[in-house]
């Protein structure tokens, strides 16, 4: 028996391989070539229509949260996310409400790309490590 009553969370993960730039310090599976990005969202979309769930339901409870991970998903441009976000909807339940989340690089964030990620419903950010850069400090400055 639960011990945690109804709390019956579901989620779902979107890893995208993609970097502008490789970091120093990052161990992550990513590739900071962009020629083959059309060719992964179209592998990646395919993989979604090939899910196979038992029975009529994709999943026996709504999806609460959607995550794009990588790599650098803000890399994505409006397009590719819509098209992979309707494809998602299609194969999930997805919650009126899910959190939706998108890691992105600071550099990527200019005020035209944040109104697009708030048209198509990601209400979350996760910044990456790049937003720490300290400019009071003379110590190891570029
Ligand atoms: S942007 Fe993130 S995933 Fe890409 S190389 Fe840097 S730390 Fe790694």
């Amino acid at each position: 028996m639960c011990t945690f009553g109804a709390v019956h969370m579901a989620g779902i993960y979107i890893h995208i391989p993609f970097c502008s730039k490789a970091c120093h310090y990052c161990n992550f599976h990513f590739s900071t070539s962009l020629h083959r990005k059309n060719e992964f969202v179209e592998a990646l979309l395919r993989e979604l229509d090939l899910l196979q769930f038992p029975g009529e339901q994709p999943i026996d409870r709504q999806a609460d949260t959607i995550y794009f991970g990588g790599g650098t998903p803000s890399l994505l441009n409006q397009q590719e996310l819509e098209t992979i976000l309707e494809k998602i909807n299609q194969r999930f339940s997805v919650s009126a409400n899910a959190e939706l989340t998108l890691e992105a690089n600071p550099d990527d964030l200019k005020p035209d790309k944040i109104r697009e990620l708030v048209s198509m419903g990601i209400n979350r950010l996760s910044i990456g490590v790049q937003s720490c850069r300290c400019t009071g400090c003379r110590h190891h400055q570029p």
